[in-house]
């Protein structure tokens, strides 16, 4: 009698391990999206920094703070897109409010 209740109290210990073994695996990639995704936003993965050519008058402040070397500055400033970030720091610096982020064309 003993032998079956250790059988199937184990047996139960087993699908309990299982199913908590389950949710931790589900819990781990719903924690892995959600780092993803805070990354992401971080570094502005999918936004990019476009001038208003209305408001720039060509400091050339935002071209000292971009980290990635992606401001040229003549009369106005230009953004190469393919070199931000999407950092913003640029947008913050500018005394003008010239610079905006949008979302990249190719991203969701
Ligand atoms: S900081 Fe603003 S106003 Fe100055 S060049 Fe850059 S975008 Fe134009
Ligand atoms: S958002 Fe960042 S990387 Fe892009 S242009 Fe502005 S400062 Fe440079």
């Amino acid at each position: 009698m003993n032998i079956t209740v250790t059988s199937t109290g184990s047996m139960l210990d087993d699908n309990i391990k299982f199913f908590f073994q389950k949710q931790a695996e589900a819990m781990e990639e719903q924690k892995d999206e959600v780092e993803q995704r805070i990354e992401e936003l971080e570094v502005g993965q999918n936004l990019v920094a476009v001038v208003l050519s209305d408001k720039c008058g060509g400091c050339g402040i935002c071209t000292d703070v971009c980290p990635t070397g992606a401001i040229e500055v003549g009369e106005q400033a230009f953004v190469n897109s393919e070199a931000c970030s999407g950092c913003a720091a640029c947008v913050s610096e500018c005394p003008n409010e010239a610079i905006i982020l949008v979302q990249k064309k190719n991203s969701k």
